[in-house]
């Protein structure tokens, strides 16, 4: 077998050649597509446009047989087999989208091998009938693309790759390639194991987008600074804008499209031709912006989208440099923007408590808030952190917001303790739970109906905060979030201490706080949120 091997090469880069139409092969294809040539097994975590799909499509193509690409993206499939198809390569699928008679004619094509590469969506594979189809046909290679949706820790978990464990245990010489975008060390072990990966060879691409220019504002008009960011940076430049909702996609994409920018909705409760025709007209034209949810862009090939747009804060690190990463792959200066503020934070962690699953699965979604919380808190470099993250080194990269403005720290303690204790004292004095803004409203002393009403201007910490207007105080409060030294709870996003309060109600800890960008601050002032 190993003989081959050399063979295996030149072959391997005459098919880049002759079928894809590239010259050479990137960072580690080569020794990727020579390990599964070779019958050996690889895991692969490469950044999104890294190049993964040819590290099997390659093999594929190379070794006797059929290769059979296992993928969740049912919706993508019949995208990947056209491009495929055009480039004269024999490819199909098998999911639950087909009749009958399409099927049979995919088997047969696959029997007779009449056929390079077989998607199959994870479910199909624990069908008894397809595992038959399997073993009366030559199988190449076995890919597993997102191989971290087997990852119950990850942010993706598909229930139905649990079941890939088994295609070791059944096809023992058939070499097996996992790869994904997105796995911190603890993703990447555990898909290792789960797979059944142990003899292995892990190819670890480097996670850096040196291209990307991280940003992370304060949100305050959303929808106005977007707008700002597009005319000033990117007038005329495609790109993706996230939103949370289907109601802000509809809203913010009518706004852009208001204002003079081609802008089009994308979620998945539009039907399904006009999505298709939605994306399509993103890959086709120029300078036009999706506004989606973040149902798009899974498999979305489009080299020169210049920016990608947070309006909402993403649910974790790992989504948030997957959505971020379809930014730029054709290498050239993008810019990854996130607006976030305070009401976010509340709105996730209400999602979190309200999750279906139990604790266990809330404190995984709780933890990979906070790892988002601490991204967009940092003082440090954002890409650092980002690389960190993934268990990655770097240095300082001059190129997010906070190596180009460093932002300033302050000695927050004395704030942060006269808020803990405007906490303390509505829970303790009146047995009553309140929201940041009421508490932020009784600190500056506002008499307004709702303090009336509970008499809250009796409270001793009545008026003590006035030395901080209104949105720096909501950064605080923000910042304590992040920090875990206050936390949320419950529909209404009401306050609670945390033992960290404690510590900082007792003097014990000290609270370095980021220092609000002055812009924001006035900007959040003038729209009075
Ligand atoms: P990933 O799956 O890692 O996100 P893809 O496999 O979709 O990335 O590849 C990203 C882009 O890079 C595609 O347009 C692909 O055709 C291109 N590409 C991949 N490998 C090469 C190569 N060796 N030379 C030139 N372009 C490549």
């Amino acid at each position: 077998v190993r003989e081959e091997t050399g063979a295996g090469a030149s072959e391997a880069l005459e098919v880049l050649r002759r079928v894809f139409g590239y010259d050479s092969f990137r960072g580690q294809q080569d020794e990727i597509i020579g390990q599964v040539v070779g019958g050996g097994d690889a895991l692969v975590l490469m950044p999104t446009g890294g190049g993964k799909s040819l590290c099997y499509q390659i093999p594929a193509l190379v070794r006797e047989g059929v290769g059979v690409v296992i993928s969740p993206l049912i919706a993508l499939m019949q995208d990947q087999v056209d491009a495929l198809r055009a480039l004269g390569v024999r490819a199909g699928f098998l999911n639950s989208s087909q009749d009958f008679e399409e099927r049979r004619q995919v088997e047969a094509d696959f029997l007779a091998e009449e056929m390079d590469l077989l998607y199959l969506a994870p479910e199909r594979l624990s069908a008894e009938s397809t595992r038959r189809l399997l073993d009366r046909g030559t199988v190449a290679l076995f890919a597993i693309d997102e191989a971290h949706c087997v990852s119950q820790w990850g942010h993706d978990f598909r229930p139905d790759y649990l079941g890939l464990s088994e295609l070791h245990e059944r096809w023992p010489d058939v070499p097996r390639i996992a790869l994904t975008a997105t796995a911190t060390e603890a993703t990447h072990t555990e898909i290792a194991n789960r797979l059944n990966l142990r003899e292995a060879r892990h190819f670890v691409a480097s996670f850096d987008r040196p291209n990307i220019q991280y940003r992370i504002v304060g949100k305050n008009d959303p929808k106005r600074q977007l707008l700002e960011l597009l005319r000033t940076e990117h007038a005329g430049d495609a790109g993706i804008v996230y939103c949370l909702s289907r109601a802000s996609v509809e809203k913010t994409a009518e706004f852009l499209v208001d204002n003079g920018i081609p802008a089009v909705p994308y979620h998945a409760k539009l039907d399904s031709r006009t999505r298709a025709r939605n994306q399509s007209r993103f890959l086709r034209e120029d300078g036009l912006i999706v506004v989606a949810t973040i149902a798009f862009g899974m498999g979305i090939d489009k080299p020169d989208v210049r920016f990608v747009a947070h309006l909402d804060l993403p649910k974790s690190v790992e989504g948030y440099y997957q959505e971020t990463g379809r930014a730029g792959r054709d290498g050239l200066p993008s810019t990854a923007w996130l607006a976030y503020g305070l009401q976010d934070v509340v709105q996730q962690r209400k999602m979190i408590d309200t999750s279906e699953g139990d604790a266990a699965h809330r404190r995984r979604l709780a933890s990979h808030l906070d790892a988002m919380l601490a991204l967009c808190e940092t003082v440090t470099c954002r890409r650092v952190q980002l690389l960190n993250y993934f268990g990655q080194q770097g240095s300082a990269c001059g190129n997010c917001d906070t190596c180009l403005t460093p932002p300033q720290t302050w000695d927050g303690t004395v704030p942060a303790q006269k808020l803990l204790s405007a906490v303390y004292r509505l829970a303790n004095e009146r047995g009553q739970k309140f929201g940041a803004g009421q508490v932020i409203d009784i600190l500056l002393g506002k008499s307004t109906p709702k303090v009336q009403q509970h008499q809250h201007d009796a409270l001793t910490v009545f008026g003590i905060g006035s030395e901080l207007a209104e949105p720096e105080w909501r950064g605080v409060v923000r910042q304590l979030l992040a920090q875990g030294l206050l936390a949320v709870e419950g529909d209404y996003g009401t306050l609670v201490l945390t033992e960290g309060s404690g510590e900082v109600l007792g003097r014990r800890r000290e609270v370095l706080l980021r220092r609000e960008p002055e812009r924001t601050a006035r900007a959040a002032a003038r729209s009075g949120k």
